[in-house]
């Protein structure tokens, strides 16, 4: 098969795989596709991704059929431009740039104006008639090639050409002179020289099979691996190669180069949005090198800025760009961001795709396309990220509190964030460990710093646009996000910084709001935020499309408040033990574990159960008319011992027994591995009475709402870690008893349902029994991925990231379910049950609930419902709607 692919210069693409991401990448596939529907694209080729997956395991033996593809490509963008790659007169440049299946701003290597040596720049002076731009060419290819394929470091580089600039006394690159860009191409290549005891490559052949290396190898970079981790990208896909003929944006002041949206990425408006810069090169608008100007009018004036728009400078140009853009916005049907360049007038296309975007944008352009017909409602659920949908849900600056505005950068990325300033990546990574928030300021975020950005509430920028990489990483993670704010001036030797006219230093409180650019000083309080407009028109189509229902897991009234804001159908756990860490209960919860006898217990619980029977009662009329599952309690019962003599003493005083009784009881009480010990449904058969006043409160609970709100709550009774039938069916036994007498005193019922969770390997494997006692499962994945992976919940932390790092696990288990091992367990156990029990009812209630990948794989198995936490309600029944599509 082929693996390097030619586009542009009128050539056909009938091979699939050219226009195919999985193998010619996401840049290089929209090239093709770009240049096939008549777009200026400049002619390049495409080496496929499994080149680089093969290079990766073998190394840089690369086959002779790869390098006669590879000349015979290049001969197809000498024959197209007219120029030939080497020629000493005329020469072909070009760019070499990796391009993944899924775009992954600024983690991989590029190499621009290749082909450039000391006898070519000669002939790109003569060629284009332009001394100084052949120079300023020349030195910045040395400059990057030599960072990203020789490994000199960058800064030796940029003080040569300050010491440069100083000594002219020059302010600005733009006052070099040609010579001056000749004489710091010596120095350049001096540098180079001392650096790896070897000349600057010369000869264009190296240097192009040099950067292929380097883009190859960039795959694997420290910046890309951390990338991939935080966006679940596998590490096996690889990166393709586009190598193109350079086209020049810094040939003068009728050349330029920008990054455009089709429509606001941060807001979803429906207007062009970008940046552009006269007379440069395409990194100097991404890394936020020069702050770039605005690209309409309108967004000039609306930012009252003064350099004029590309709208007005460029008319021509810009309304062949605006042209391009309505074209691929109705040939890809979504939203894209671009990059071009305008080479003396003419305008190049370099680069297309999906544009990233907050969630808020998201979801606007989704409900805004279907409303202009350029999507169904389908497409529109399918094309908001669950996940993304959490940063709407958060609160926001509360607009009637005072502002202490410090200063103002650009909304790089909507949000707020209060936080501690600190003033580098691995220092916000590790105050962030110990729960601290933090706002991570920079001069310029580079992709070293992701780290320090993910760990980050909120990221704040001296230098860049709306496009440098600082926004566009923050936009895709959510963050909150303030860039290009000039007033900010950080001094790292003291670790103090200036914003505006006021002085702060690392550890003092700012808050940033990212859809103003406002920094102010101090903690800013916050809003709840609003649920209607899009997100609702969006939920809507998602609850009509989805067959599974969406539950939350909670157990305060608040909490099921809330959860029935955002969407909760019922509750699929409500976890009693929370109820019974509250401070004027304790108590008695100890005195009931301590006690030396039933008698004893039985004292407590008493006092108990009027307690339950109110939490019961609350949580019953918020939930009115939805179906509530209670778990009887779970945990062993050492959680909730005195800890310390002061506790011990003043239970004893409560109580009135001794502290050395209490003392030997709680020793008695303790267990070597208590996860597996005496908790869940054992607690229900050593004693019964805890059960049996869990189940007394639940009925009278449920009898005495009635009458107030009229519609019946449904309580389904869940027995946790049973391993056997004769479990649920002793514990059911105590919980039907226990209705019947309640009825009788109460002189009136309700329907309610017992069930049982399933929550180890042998409940699932005996499922088709269980379902001859339980009514329902509700699969309790985290006991259940506990206790089939035997890697124990608490403690997995230390070394699970390990394991995922290395591949072991795709995902964090406890997180995404891992589907083929413990998900055959899930699937197994709903089989087995619905074959005893067709009607039987079946949820999922593990933290897994709440995550996409996991809903898609309920859905399949053909769960009920799902049961998350009350924020994650909205996620579940997006990602519902996008697994049953
Ligand atoms: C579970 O094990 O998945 C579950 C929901 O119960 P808990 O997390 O309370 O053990
Ligand atoms: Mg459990």
């Amino acid at each position: 098969v082929k693996q390097v692919y030619t586009f542009g210069g009128g050539v056909k693409h009938d091979d699939p795989r050219t226009r195919d991401k999985v193998i010619t990448g996401g840049k290089g596939a929209n090239l093709a596709e770009m240049a096939g529907i008549g777009l200026p694209v400049p002619p390049g080729f495409t080496i496929t991704t499994e080149e680089c997956v093969k290079y990766l395991a073998e190394g840089a033996n690369f086959s002779d059929q790869l390098r006669a593809d590879v000349a015979e490509a290049l001969t197809h963008i000498e024959k197209t431009v007219g120029k030939n790659f080497g020629d000493a007169a005329d020469p072909l440049l070009v760019s070499v740039r990796s391009g993944a299946r899924v775009s992954m701003p600024g983690m991989m290597d590029t190499v621009l104006n290749l082909g450039l040596n000391d006898q070519t720049v000669q002939g790109l002076v003569s060629a284009s008639g332009d001394e100084r731009f052949a120079w300023d060419s020349y030195r910045r290819f040395i400059q990057m090639y030599s960072d990203v394929v020789l490994g000199v470091e960058h800064h030796l580089f940029e003080e040569a050409l300050e010491i440069a600039k100083e000594d002219n006394g020059y302010l600005n690159d733009t006052e070099l002179t040609a010579s001056d860009w000749q004489k710091i191409v010596a120095e350049y290549k001096a540098i180079v020289d001392k650096e790896l005891g070897r000349p600057f490559p010369q000869d264009v052949q190296e240097q192009l099979w040099g950067a292929i290396q380097a883009v190859f190898d960039s795959w694997d970079s420290d910046r890309a691996k951390v990338y991939r981790r935080l966006n679940d990208i596998p590490g096996d896909w690889g990166t393709a190669v586009n190598v193109q003929a350079m086209v020049f944006g810094n040939m003068g002041d009728t050349s330029a180069t920008g990054v455009a949206f089709t429509r606001d990425p941060a807001t979803g408006e429906k207007a062009y949005y970008g940046e552009w810069l006269v007379n440069a090169q395409g990194e100097d608008v991404v890394a936020g090198i020069r702050t770039p100007q605005y690209l309409t009018k309108a967004a000039r004036e609306r930012a009252g800025a003064k350099p004029l728009s590309m709208e007005e400078a460029m008319p021509d140009a810009y309304g062949e760009l605006a042209d391009v853009f309505e074209l691929l916005e109705k040939h890809y049907k979504d939203m894209q961001d671009i990059e071009f360049t305008v080479e003396r007038g003419k305008l190049w296309m370099l680069q297309t795709r999906s544009g990233k975007r907050t969630a808020k944008a998201a979801l606007k352009m989704a409900v805004d396309m279907v409303a202009e017909g350029l999507i169904d409602e389908r497409t529109a659920i399918l094309r908001v990220d669950p996940m993304a949908l959490d940063q709407l849900l958060h609160p926001t600056l509360d607009p009637k509190a005072t502002r202490d505005v410090l200063a103002k950068g650009l909304p790089a990325s909507p949000g707020a964030a209060s936080g501690t300033i600190v003033l580098d990546a691995d220092t916000a990574e590790k105050r962030a460990e110990l729960g601290e928030s933090v706002i991570l300021v920079r001069v310029e975020t580079s992709p070293e710093d992701i780290h320090g950005m993910h760990a980050a509430k909120g990221i704040l920028t001296a230098r860049g646009g709306m496009t440098s990489h600082a926004a566009v990483v923050a936009r895709g993670m959510g963050r909150c996000c303030v860039s290009g704010a000039s007033a900010v001036s950080i001094d790292m030797k003291g670790r103090t910084l200036k914003i505006g006219n006021r002085s702060l230093k690392e550890g003092d409180v700012i808050t940033l709001d990212g859809s103003t650019g406002d920094i102010m000083a101090g903690e800013v309080p916050t809003v709840e935020p609003e649920l209607a407009g899009d997100f609702a028109e969006l939920m809507t189509w998602a609850d009509k499309h989805r067959r599974m229902k969406v539950r939350t897991n909670a157990e305060t009234p608040a909490d099921c408040k809330m959860a029935r804001q955002f969407g909760a159908e019922g509750i699929g756990l409500c976890r009693t033990e929370h109820m019974f860490f509250d401070a004027s209960r304790i108590s008695a919860v100890r005195q009931m574990i301590l006690a030396e006898d039933e008698a004893g217990r039985r004292a407590a619980l008493d006092k108990l159960l009027p307690e339950q029977r109110d939490d019961f009662a609350q949580i019953f009329m918020v939930m009115a008319g939805l179906p509530v599952t209670i778990r009887l309690l779970d945990p062993p019962l050492h959680e909730f011992l005195p800890q310390g003599d002061a506790e011990f003493a003043e239970l004893s005083e409560t109580i009135g027994i001794g502290v050395d009784t209490l003392k030997r009881r709680a020793d008695e009480l303790h267990e070597a591995n208590p996860m597996l010990g005496h908790r869940g449904c054992r607690l229900g058969i050593t004693f019964p009475e805890i059960y049996e006043m869990q189940a007394r409160a639940i009925f009278e609970a449920a009898c005495d709402v009635i009458d107030k709100v009229g519609e019946a709550p449904v309580p389904e009774v869940m027995i946790p870690l049973v391993a056997t039938k004769r479990e649920v069916a002793i514990l059911r036994k105590l919980v039907d008893d226990t209705a019947t007498k309640v009825f009788a005193e109460k002189g009136k019922s309700v329907d309610y349902m017992v069930g049982t969770m399933i929550e180890l390997p042998r409940a699932a494997l005996m499922a088709g029994e269980i379902a001859e006692e339980a009514r329902f499962f509700s699969f309790g994945t985290n006991d259940l991925t506990q206790t089939t992976l035997g890697v124990s919940r608490d403690d997995a932390a230390r070394f699970l990231s390990p394991y995922v790092e290395k591949g072991i696990y795709a995902r964090d288990p406890f997180v995404s379910l891992d589907i083929e091992g413990v998900g055959q367990l899930v699937q197994l156990g709903a089989e087995r049950g619905r074959a005893t029990r067709p009607d039987l009812k079946l949820g999922i209630c593990g933290e897994h609930g709440g995550d996409p990948a996991s809903i898609a794989f309920c859905e399949k198995v053909g769960l009920d419902y799902v049961s998350a936490s009350p924020y994650r309600v909205p996620i579940a029944r997006l990602a519902a709607a996008q697994a049953a599509l």
